[in-house]
């Protein structure tokens, strides 16, 4: 049976509650037994020797004092009421006896010695009781220490195994437990505390397995939860028609899937656990992933034979706003560049087969407008100035268009040569002016002396200026003024131009350059939104830059500018 480790130290405490009991109460018994004893010696022998002694004095001095008589008789009198011994009775009668004699007779020197003989007596009683007594007492002091000597070792044997044991009881399982917990806090959740006792320590050691198992329960569903989404995940990835490449933060390969094996021409055994830029080293492709290069939108890649376009995506893993890995995603916009890549065929074919028909629609009206040809009345006038402008703004679509799909093809032919600033202004003016002039607007012209010349083709650099003005006039109002300049800043020359328009909002800009985009709000219909996209591929092909400044409400400024040379 086991006991509950309270009952223990309850047991424990009062075996020695009882064992300071017993202690005190032996040692108070013996010790007043020997007292009792002592006291007896005392009272009942020691005072009847007195006595015996007084007498034997007072014997010796009768002759010489006279007090010695009553000094005997109050003696005899004291120990005729002390008679504690067997015989001291018969003795002390006969002493009396003896005395009353000897007062009879004093001369009689018979009489004397009876009474001493009698007091020698009683002496001699009382002396044998003290011897006996005495032997008594040592005999009851032995006996206490034999039976206390006896209890001392039993119970200190009983003390020692407490000692020993008490501990142990306690913390053995403490131990045990300690362990335990550690082991689970090193994750070893198949830990098992076994612990025989059925006291409080081993309800613990069972609430322990208990959390354990259920830890352990916890953990392998877990596991098998991951287990089970990484697959899944992992067939997710496999399946997709992009490439995807995983990195760590280190740049180490962890995967790769089919298509972006395929792509690099790699297997994803080979190459995971690698460092990234190690297998950059030999292969093309990798290190064109591994370049951060933005600008960079579309990737040709040549593989299973043929040629695909892929766009390049990189994705940073995060947790708690660490980066811990990258995905480089590949996707296959092939399908979107072929089409695209039709669009721009069929428009470069359709605006340069509508360039000469409505060349040749302004050359007639032009021939109409001839007084040779007939006099016209103003509204036919007015009618062939109405065909002129819808020609001009014709040919200006059909041009933009043109130039369009030269930019997306990559063919923008540049007859790149010095140029002068100064002329390039001026044939940007001399293109706009008419239209100024019909806006009422006045445009002023400031080109800075001296200005160095610049590397530049001149037709697409004043293309780009005109396009400038034309927005200009376009978006200011009647009677306002336009300036376009051209000054140098530092190693550079700058070309400006400015309105005092409705402006733009700022949170339009970002994409002010790019194709087939207009301001929201913009109710001009004979717009594109191809202008200022043309304008940045050119300057940017040219080597310049360009750029907006603009606020709503305040006007606007674009410009580019060019490194003299
Ligand atoms: P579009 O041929 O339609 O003018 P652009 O590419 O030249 O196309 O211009 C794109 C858009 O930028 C326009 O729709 C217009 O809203 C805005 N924009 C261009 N220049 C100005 C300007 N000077 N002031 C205000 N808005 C302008």
């Amino acid at each position: 049976m086991s006991l509950r480790l309270k009952t223990k130290l309850s047991i424990g405490l009062i075996f020695l509650f009882i064992v300071i009991l017993l202690f005190g109460v032996l040692g108070l018994f013996f010790i007043n037994r020997l007292s009792n004893e002592g006291r007896q010696v005392l009272q009942n022998n020691h005072e009847s020797l007195v006595y015996c002694n007084r007498m034997m004095t007072a014997l010796e001095d009768m002759k010489t004092d006279k007090n010695a008589l009553a000094e005997f008789k109050d003696n005899l009198t004291k120990q005729q009421a002390n008679i504690t011994e067997v015989g001291e009775k018969e003795a002390t009668e006969e002493l009396t006896r003896d005395f009353n004699e000897w007062q009879m007779d004093p001369s009689d020197p018979g009489n004397y010695s009876d009474i001493r003989r009698s007091i020698n007596k009683i002496q001699y009683l009382n002396e044998m009781a003290i011897f006996r007594k005495n032997a008594a007492a040592q005999k009851t002091a032995g006996n206490a220490k034999d039976i206390l000597g006896i209890l001392f070792t039993i119970l200190t044997l009983v003390a020692f195994t407490f000692i020993f044991n008490l501990p142990g009881i306690i913390s053995d399982p403490i131990r045990s437990l300690s362990e335990g917990i550690q082991e689970i806090a090193r994750k070893n959740y198949k830990k098992r505390i076994y612990l025989k006792q059925e006291d409080e320590f081993g309800d613990l050691a069972n609430a322990f397995n208990t959390m354990a198992g259920k830890l352990d329960e916890y953990e392998s569903s877990n596991l098998a939860q991951i287990k089970f989404e990484k697959s899944r995940i992992e067939t997710i990835i496999n399946q997709m028609r992009d490439g995807i490449i995983g990195l760590d933060d280190k740049n180490n390969i962890l995967f790769l899937n089919a298509v972006a094996e395929k792509l690099l021409g790699l297997k994803d055994a080979d190459i995971t656990g690698k460092y990234a830029p190690d297998v950059a080293l030999t292969n093309d492709l990798m290190r064109t992933l591994l370049q951060d290069n933005p600008e960079k939108k579309e990737l040709k890649i040549y593989a299973d034979n043929k040629e695909s376009y892929f766009g390049k995506d990189v994705l940073n893993v995060t947790t708690n706003e660490a980066v811990i890995g990258r995905v480089i995603v590949l996707r296959n916009i092939t399908p979107f560049h072929e089409l695209n890549e039709a669009k721009t065929n069929f428009i470069a074919t359709v605006s340069h087969e509508l360039k000469t028909p409505i060349s040749s629609i302004k050359m007639s009206a032009r021939l109409l407008t001839d007084l040779r040809v007939g006099a016209l009345n103003s509204e036919q006038q007015e009618l062939i100035r109405g065909i002129t402008d819808d020609a001009d703004r014709l040919l200006k679509i059909t041009g933009e268009l043109l130039n369009m799909s030269q930019v997306e093809t990559g063919n923008i032919q540049l007859k790149l040569q010095p140029a002068h600033p100064g002329t390039i202004v001026e044939q940007a003016l001399q293109a706009v002016l008419f239209q100024a002039q019909q806006r009422r607007v006045r445009i002023e012209s400031s080109v800075a002396a001296n200005l160095p010349f610049i590397q530049a083709d001149m037709e697409k650099t004043s293309w780009v200026l005109i396009n400038f003005l034309t927005n200009a006039i376009k978006y200011s109002p009647e009677d306002s003024m336009v300036e376009v300049s051209a000054l140098q800043d530092r190693d550079n020359v700058e070309f400006v131009v400015r309105d005092h328009g409705r402006g733009i909002d700022e949170k339009y800009l970002p994409r002010i350059f790019d194709r087939y985009y207009k301001v929201p709000g913009t109710h001009d219909r004979n717009g594109t939104g191809l202008g200022l996209s043309i304008s940045k591929e050119f300057i940017e092909a040219m080597g310049g830059h360009i750029w907006v400044n603009s606020r709503l409400g305040e006007g606007s400024q674009f410009g580019f500018t060019f490194r003299a040379i």
